[in-house]
Protein backbone atom coordinates (compact mmCIF):
# COMPACT_ATOMS: atom_id res chain seq x y z
CA UNK A 1 0.00 0.00 0.00
CA UNK A 2 1.08 3.31 -0.98
CA UNK A 3 2.13 5.90 2.07
CA UNK A 4 -0.93 8.99 2.59
CA UNK A 5 -1.76 10.70 5.19
CA UNK A 6 -5.69 9.66 7.12
CA UNK A 7 -8.14 11.94 8.38
CA UNK A 8 -11.50 10.87 9.70
CA UNK A 9 -13.50 14.60 10.57
CA UNK A 10 -16.28 14.85 12.56
CA UNK A 11 -17.81 17.25 10.80
CA UNK A 12 -18.36 18.08 7.13
CA UNK A 13 -16.59 21.83 7.49
CA UNK A 14 -13.76 20.19 9.54
CA UNK A 15 -13.74 17.36 5.97
CA UNK A 16 -13.99 20.19 3.95
CA UNK A 17 -11.05 21.87 5.52
CA UNK A 18 -9.39 18.97 4.91
CA UNK A 19 -10.48 18.29 1.37
CA UNK A 20 -8.92 21.62 0.41
CA UNK A 21 -5.62 21.06 1.21
CA UNK A 22 -3.14 21.24 -1.18
CA UNK A 23 -1.82 17.90 -3.08
CA UNK A 24 -3.92 15.21 -4.16
CA UNK A 25 -6.39 14.84 -1.33
CA UNK A 26 -9.15 12.18 -1.63
CA UNK A 27 -12.23 11.26 -0.03
CA UNK A 28 -13.25 7.67 1.02
CA UNK A 29 -17.05 7.03 1.68
CA UNK A 30 -17.11 2.93 2.16
CA UNK A 31 -13.32 2.12 0.30
CA UNK A 32 -14.20 -0.76 -1.70
CA UNK A 33 -13.31 1.10 -4.85
CA UNK A 34 -10.87 3.48 -3.54
CA UNK A 35 -8.82 1.34 -1.29
CA UNK A 36 -8.03 -1.35 -4.25
CA UNK A 37 -7.36 1.96 -6.70
CA UNK A 38 -4.56 3.02 -3.78
CA UNK A 39 -3.31 -0.38 -3.35
CA UNK A 40 -2.67 -1.22 -7.33
CA UNK A 41 -1.42 2.42 -7.84
CA UNK A 42 -4.34 3.18 -10.45
CA UNK A 43 -5.26 5.96 -7.95
CA UNK A 44 -2.03 8.10 -5.79
CA UNK A 45 -3.30 10.43 -2.80
CA UNK A 46 -1.21 12.44 0.13
CA UNK A 47 -3.73 12.38 1.84
CA UNK A 48 -7.26 10.27 2.23
CA UNK A 49 -10.52 11.69 3.87
CA UNK A 50 -12.97 9.28 5.79
CA UNK A 51 -16.25 10.88 5.14
CA UNK A 52 -18.19 7.91 6.89
CA UNK A 53 -17.81 9.83 10.68
CA UNK A 54 -19.48 12.78 9.00
CA UNK A 55 -23.05 13.45 10.39
CA UNK A 56 -24.21 15.64 7.76
CA UNK A 57 -23.06 12.85 5.12
CA UNK A 58 -25.16 9.59 6.94
CA UNK A 59 -28.70 11.09 6.31
CA UNK A 60 -31.53 9.40 4.07
CA UNK A 61 -34.79 11.12 4.28
CA UNK A 62 -38.13 11.30 2.76
CA UNK A 63 -40.83 14.21 2.76
CA UNK A 64 -43.14 14.87 0.05
CA UNK A 65 -40.74 16.56 -2.07
CA UNK A 66 -38.49 13.48 -2.54
CA UNK A 67 -36.02 11.68 -1.23
CA UNK A 68 -32.94 12.95 0.24
CA UNK A 69 -29.66 10.62 0.02
CA UNK A 70 -26.37 11.73 1.97
CA UNK A 71 -23.67 10.81 -0.04
CA UNK A 72 -22.00 8.40 2.44
CA UNK A 73 -25.01 6.30 3.24
CA UNK A 74 -24.69 2.37 2.22
CA UNK A 75 -26.28 0.70 -0.21
CA UNK A 76 -27.69 -1.79 2.53
CA UNK A 77 -29.15 1.68 3.94
CA UNK A 78 -30.22 3.06 0.67
CA UNK A 79 -32.31 -0.13 -0.54
CA UNK A 80 -33.81 -1.15 2.84
CA UNK A 81 -34.96 2.74 3.03
CA UNK A 82 -36.39 3.16 0.17
CA UNK A 83 -38.07 -0.37 -0.20
CA UNK A 84 -40.45 0.65 2.92
CA UNK A 85 -41.23 4.10 1.39
CA UNK A 86 -41.95 3.09 -2.56
CA UNK A 87 -41.92 4.87 -5.53
CA UNK A 88 -38.21 4.34 -6.14
CA UNK A 89 -37.90 0.67 -7.07
CA UNK A 90 -35.27 0.85 -9.50
CA UNK A 91 -32.83 2.26 -6.88
CA UNK A 92 -33.72 -1.08 -4.70
CA UNK A 93 -33.15 -2.94 -7.29
CA UNK A 94 -29.92 -2.35 -8.10
CA UNK A 95 -28.49 -0.70 -4.52
CA UNK A 96 -29.37 -4.65 -3.71
CA UNK A 97 -27.16 -5.88 -6.42
CA UNK A 98 -24.20 -4.45 -5.67
CA UNK A 99 -21.18 -6.45 -5.03
CA UNK A 100 -22.73 -8.85 -1.79
CA UNK A 101 -24.11 -7.98 1.26
CA UNK A 102 -20.88 -7.42 2.71
CA UNK A 103 -19.96 -4.58 0.08
CA UNK A 104 -23.58 -3.42 0.59
CA UNK A 105 -22.63 -2.78 3.91
CA UNK A 106 -19.60 -0.46 3.28
CA UNK A 107 -20.23 0.72 -0.28
CA UNK A 108 -21.81 3.81 -0.76
CA UNK A 109 -24.36 5.08 -3.33
CA UNK A 110 -22.67 8.03 -3.36
CA UNK A 111 -18.92 6.56 -3.90
CA UNK A 112 -20.70 4.69 -6.87
CA UNK A 113 -21.45 7.83 -8.26
CA UNK A 114 -18.30 9.39 -7.21
CA UNK A 115 -16.56 6.37 -9.04
CA UNK A 116 -18.24 7.19 -12.16
CA UNK A 117 -17.40 3.61 -13.09
CA UNK A 118 -19.69 3.58 -16.52
CA UNK A 119 -20.80 -0.19 -14.72
CA UNK A 120 -21.84 1.76 -12.04
CA UNK A 121 -25.41 0.04 -10.95
CA UNK A 122 -26.81 2.70 -9.18
CA UNK A 123 -26.30 5.52 -11.62
CA UNK A 124 -28.94 4.57 -14.44
CA UNK A 125 -31.69 4.26 -10.79
CA UNK A 126 -30.94 7.91 -9.76
CA UNK A 127 -30.89 9.10 -13.88
CA UNK A 128 -34.45 7.88 -14.47
CA UNK A 129 -35.25 8.85 -11.25
CA UNK A 130 -33.94 12.19 -12.37
CA UNK A 131 -31.75 12.95 -9.23
CA UNK A 132 -29.59 15.74 -8.32
CA UNK A 133 -26.15 16.14 -7.39
CA UNK A 134 -25.45 18.30 -4.40
CA UNK A 135 -22.10 19.38 -3.73
CA UNK A 136 -20.09 21.47 -0.96
CA UNK A 137 -16.36 22.64 -0.88
CA UNK A 138 -15.07 25.79 1.06
CA UNK A 139 -16.25 27.65 -1.28
CA UNK A 140 -20.06 27.04 -1.60
CA UNK A 141 -22.76 24.71 -2.87
CA UNK A 142 -23.63 23.13 -6.25
CA UNK A 143 -26.65 21.42 -7.85
CA UNK A 144 -25.33 19.54 -10.84
CA UNK A 145 -28.63 17.54 -12.50
CA UNK A 146 -26.70 13.84 -12.42
CA UNK A 147 -26.93 13.29 -16.14
CA UNK A 148 -23.89 16.67 -16.27
CA UNK A 149 -22.00 15.07 -13.48
CA UNK A 150 -19.83 12.48 -15.57
CA UNK A 151 -16.88 13.20 -17.74
CA UNK A 152 -15.77 10.06 -18.59
CA UNK A 153 -14.83 6.90 -17.25
CA UNK A 154 -13.85 7.69 -13.64
CA UNK A 155 -14.31 11.42 -14.25
CA UNK A 156 -16.52 13.38 -12.64
CA UNK A 157 -17.19 17.59 -13.21
CA UNK A 158 -16.19 17.83 -9.04
CA UNK A 159 -13.56 20.44 -8.90
CA UNK A 160 -10.69 20.00 -6.13
CA UNK A 161 -11.90 20.31 -2.66
CA UNK A 162 -15.59 19.55 -3.63
CA UNK A 163 -17.81 16.65 -2.84
CA UNK A 164 -20.89 15.27 -3.72
CA UNK A 165 -22.95 15.81 -0.31
CA UNK A 166 -25.99 13.97 -1.01
CA UNK A 167 -28.33 13.33 -3.70
CA UNK A 168 -31.66 14.41 -4.48
CA UNK A 169 -34.63 12.44 -5.92
CA UNK A 170 -37.88 13.95 -6.22
CA UNK A 171 -40.94 12.78 -5.65
CA UNK A 172 -42.48 10.03 -8.13
CA UNK A 173 -46.10 9.98 -8.92
CA UNK A 174 -47.92 7.42 -7.40
CA UNK A 175 -49.14 5.97 -11.37
CA UNK A 176 -45.17 5.73 -11.88
CA UNK A 177 -43.00 2.30 -12.00
CA UNK A 178 -39.27 1.60 -12.34
CA UNK A 179 -37.22 -0.77 -12.39
CA UNK A 180 -33.41 -1.74 -13.06
CA UNK A 181 -32.23 -4.94 -14.58
CA UNK A 182 -27.86 -5.98 -15.65
CA UNK A 183 -26.58 -8.50 -17.32
CA UNK A 184 -23.94 -10.56 -16.21
CA UNK A 185 -21.79 -13.92 -16.73
CA UNK A 186 -22.05 -14.78 -13.27
CA UNK A 187 -24.84 -14.79 -10.55
CA UNK A 188 -23.20 -12.34 -8.41
CA UNK A 189 -20.21 -10.47 -7.71
CA UNK A 190 -19.13 -9.39 -11.23
CA UNK A 191 -19.24 -6.29 -13.50
CA UNK A 192 -22.12 -5.49 -15.58
CA UNK A 193 -21.86 -6.00 -19.34
CA UNK A 194 -25.06 -4.03 -20.16
CA UNK A 195 -27.30 -2.39 -17.32
CA UNK A 196 -30.49 -1.12 -17.97
CA UNK A 197 -33.00 1.42 -15.86
CA UNK A 198 -36.74 2.22 -17.10
CA UNK A 199 -38.90 4.60 -15.71
CA UNK A 200 -42.84 4.57 -16.73
CA UNK A 201 -45.54 6.97 -15.85
CA UNK A 202 -49.11 6.11 -17.01
CA UNK A 203 -52.64 8.40 -17.15
CA UNK A 204 -54.36 5.30 -15.69
CA UNK A 205 -57.75 7.39 -17.40
CA UNK A 206 -56.45 7.09 -21.21
CA UNK A 207 -53.52 4.76 -20.88
CA UNK A 208 -51.25 6.78 -22.50
CA UNK A 209 -47.44 7.10 -20.97
CA UNK A 210 -47.14 10.32 -19.42
CA UNK A 211 -43.24 9.73 -19.12
CA UNK A 212 -40.77 7.19 -20.11
CA UNK A 213 -37.42 7.44 -18.65
CA UNK A 214 -34.65 4.83 -20.02
CA UNK A 215 -30.87 4.71 -19.06
CA UNK A 216 -28.34 2.92 -20.10
CA UNK A 217 -24.50 1.65 -18.11
CA UNK A 218 -21.89 -0.07 -18.97
CA UNK A 219 -22.35 0.50 -23.23
CA UNK A 220 -21.06 4.00 -23.17
CA UNK A 221 -17.51 6.11 -22.07
CA UNK A 222 -20.37 7.41 -19.41
CA UNK A 223 -23.72 6.04 -18.23
CA UNK A 224 -26.38 7.75 -20.60
CA UNK A 225 -29.78 8.50 -21.30
CA UNK A 226 -32.02 6.59 -24.19
CA UNK A 227 -33.38 9.61 -25.59
CA UNK A 228 -35.05 8.73 -28.64
CA UNK A 229 -36.50 5.07 -26.94
CA UNK A 230 -38.19 7.60 -24.01
CA UNK A 231 -39.69 9.84 -26.44
CA UNK A 232 -40.51 6.98 -28.79
CA UNK A 233 -43.17 5.48 -25.88
CA UNK A 234 -44.50 9.14 -24.18
CA UNK A 235 -47.71 10.18 -25.37
CA UNK A 236 -49.33 6.84 -26.72
CA UNK A 237 -50.58 3.32 -25.13
CA UNK A 238 -47.54 1.52 -23.55
CA UNK A 239 -47.91 -1.93 -25.95
CA UNK A 240 -45.44 -4.60 -26.63
CA UNK A 241 -44.68 -3.02 -30.28
CA UNK A 242 -44.28 0.26 -28.10
CA UNK A 243 -41.98 -1.40 -26.28
CA UNK A 244 -40.35 -3.29 -28.83
CA UNK A 245 -39.73 -0.24 -31.05
CA UNK A 246 -38.25 1.85 -27.48
CA UNK A 247 -35.78 -0.83 -27.46
CA UNK A 248 -34.72 -0.69 -31.14
CA UNK A 249 -34.25 2.86 -30.50
CA UNK A 250 -32.41 2.26 -27.37
CA UNK A 251 -29.61 0.14 -29.44
CA UNK A 252 -28.74 3.82 -31.00
CA UNK A 253 -27.75 5.54 -27.91
CA UNK A 254 -25.18 2.64 -26.82
CA UNK A 255 -21.66 3.23 -28.31
CA UNK A 256 -20.35 0.27 -26.77
CA UNK A 257 -16.70 -1.35 -26.90
CA UNK A 258 -15.69 -4.99 -27.29
CA UNK A 259 -13.56 -5.79 -23.71
CA UNK A 260 -12.92 -9.23 -22.12
CA UNK A 261 -16.66 -9.29 -20.56
CA UNK A 262 -18.16 -8.70 -24.42
CA UNK A 263 -18.31 -7.71 -27.35
CA UNK A 264 -19.84 -4.17 -28.76
CA UNK A 265 -22.50 -6.59 -31.04
CA UNK A 266 -23.45 -8.18 -27.69
CA UNK A 267 -23.91 -5.59 -25.70
CA UNK A 268 -26.10 -3.96 -28.39
CA UNK A 269 -28.17 -6.76 -28.03
CA UNK A 270 -28.56 -6.53 -24.74
CA UNK A 271 -29.15 -3.23 -24.73
CA UNK A 272 -32.33 -4.53 -27.16
CA UNK A 273 -33.38 -6.74 -24.74
CA UNK A 274 -33.33 -5.55 -21.31
CA UNK A 275 -34.94 -2.38 -21.46
CA UNK A 276 -37.92 -4.90 -22.84
CA UNK A 277 -37.75 -6.74 -19.32
CA UNK A 278 -37.31 -3.62 -17.57
CA UNK A 279 -40.48 -1.64 -19.01
CA UNK A 280 -42.42 -5.11 -18.77
CA UNK A 281 -41.37 -5.20 -15.03
CA UNK A 282 -42.37 -1.64 -14.79
CA UNK A 283 -45.71 -2.48 -16.19
CA UNK A 284 -46.19 -5.28 -14.28
CA UNK A 285 -45.57 -3.21 -11.16
CA UNK A 286 -48.34 -0.82 -11.83
CA UNK A 287 -50.44 -3.62 -11.65
C1 LIG B 1 -16.09 -7.32 -4.55
C2 LIG B 1 -16.67 -6.07 -5.14
C3 LIG B 1 -17.85 -6.17 -5.86
C4 LIG B 1 -18.41 -5.01 -6.43
N1 LIG B 1 -19.58 -5.14 -7.12
C5 LIG B 1 -20.15 -4.03 -7.67
C6 LIG B 1 -21.38 -4.15 -8.39
O1 LIG B 1 -21.98 -5.22 -8.49
N2 LIG B 1 -21.88 -3.02 -8.95
C7 LIG B 1 -21.26 -1.81 -8.84
O2 LIG B 1 -21.78 -0.83 -9.39
N3 LIG B 1 -20.10 -1.69 -8.17
C8 LIG B 1 -19.53 -2.76 -7.58
N4 LIG B 1 -18.35 -2.64 -6.88
C9 LIG B 1 -17.69 -1.35 -6.79
C10 LIG B 1 -17.98 -0.57 -5.49
O3 LIG B 1 -18.35 -1.42 -4.43
C11 LIG B 1 -19.09 0.47 -5.70
O4 LIG B 1 -18.74 1.37 -6.73
C12 LIG B 1 -19.40 1.24 -4.40
O5 LIG B 1 -20.69 1.78 -4.46
C13 LIG B 1 -18.39 2.34 -4.11
O6 LIG B 1 -18.79 2.97 -2.90
P1 LIG B 1 -17.73 3.27 -1.73
O7 LIG B 1 -18.50 4.01 -0.69
O8 LIG B 1 -17.03 2.05 -1.30
O9 LIG B 1 -16.76 4.27 -2.51
P2 LIG B 1 -15.23 4.60 -2.21
O10 LIG B 1 -14.37 3.47 -2.63
O11 LIG B 1 -15.06 5.10 -0.82
O12 LIG B 1 -15.06 5.83 -3.23
C14 LIG B 1 -15.19 5.65 -4.62
C15 LIG B 1 -14.71 6.90 -5.34
O13 LIG B 1 -15.56 8.00 -5.07
C16 LIG B 1 -14.88 9.04 -4.39
N5 LIG B 1 -15.82 9.52 -3.39
C17 LIG B 1 -16.45 8.79 -2.44
N6 LIG B 1 -17.34 9.55 -1.79
C18 LIG B 1 -17.28 10.78 -2.35
C19 LIG B 1 -17.97 12.00 -2.14
N7 LIG B 1 -18.93 12.13 -1.20
N8 LIG B 1 -17.67 13.08 -2.90
C20 LIG B 1 -16.70 12.98 -3.86
N9 LIG B 1 -16.02 11.86 -4.12
C21 LIG B 1 -16.30 10.76 -3.37
C22 LIG B 1 -13.61 8.41 -3.82
O14 LIG B 1 -12.56 9.34 -3.68
C23 LIG B 1 -13.32 7.38 -4.90
O15 LIG B 1 -12.68 7.99 -5.99
C24 LIG B 1 -17.77 -3.76 -6.28
C25 LIG B 1 -16.58 -3.67 -5.55
C26 LIG B 1 -16.03 -4.81 -4.98
C27 LIG B 1 -14.75 -4.69 -4.17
Amino acid sequence: MPNFDYEAPTSLAEALELLARPGEVRPLAGGTDIIDQLKSNRRNADLVVDLKRVPELLGISFNGAGLRIGSAVSCTVVHKFTAEHGGYDALVDSAELVGSIHIQNRASVGGNVCNAAPSADTIPALLIHEAVAHTSSISGEREIPLIDFFAGPGQTVLQKGEILRELVLPTPSKDTASAYLRFIPRNEMDIAVAGVGSLIEIDRATGNVLKARIALASVAPTPVRAYAAEESLEGSPISAEAIDQAADLAVGSAVPITDVRGSADYRKELVRVLPIRTLNKCIERLG
